[in-house]
């Protein structure tokens, strides 16, 4: 409960996600930042505040993948992104921000 409240705040008044097109992921993310790497991988921070990285495949012979689709600069990814480890967030990546599940 508490994490949706907070969640809701950062989505009203914390910044859209940026993405950044790179051949590798950083060993530092920058929060915000989501990191299309290489037409493989999806690397961003959980917007949720546990400090995990996410790491979402992006290859469709793999599964689970993901795809993403830039619209006006603003990044999406499909499907939702469901965290069965760690913290648990449920969420999708529309228009480069976060909405929970
Ligand atoms: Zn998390």
């Amino acid at each position: 409960m508490w994490k949706r409240i907070n969640s809701y705040f950062r989505y009203r008044f914390f910044k859209t996600y940026s993405f950044l097109k790179c051949d590798d992921a950083p060993e530092k993310l920058t929060n915000f930042t989501i990191y299309l790497v290489d037409d493989w991988s999806i690397v961003f921070k959980c917007p949720c505040g546990c400090n995990n990285n996410i790491h979402l495949n992006t290859l469709s012979e793999a599964s689970p993948s993901w795809s993403y689709k830039i619209k006006s600069k603003k990044v999406n990814i499909s499907p939702s992104i469901n965290r069965v480890k760690g913290c648990g967030s449920h969420f999708w990546v529309r228009k480069g921000k976060i909405y929970w599940c």
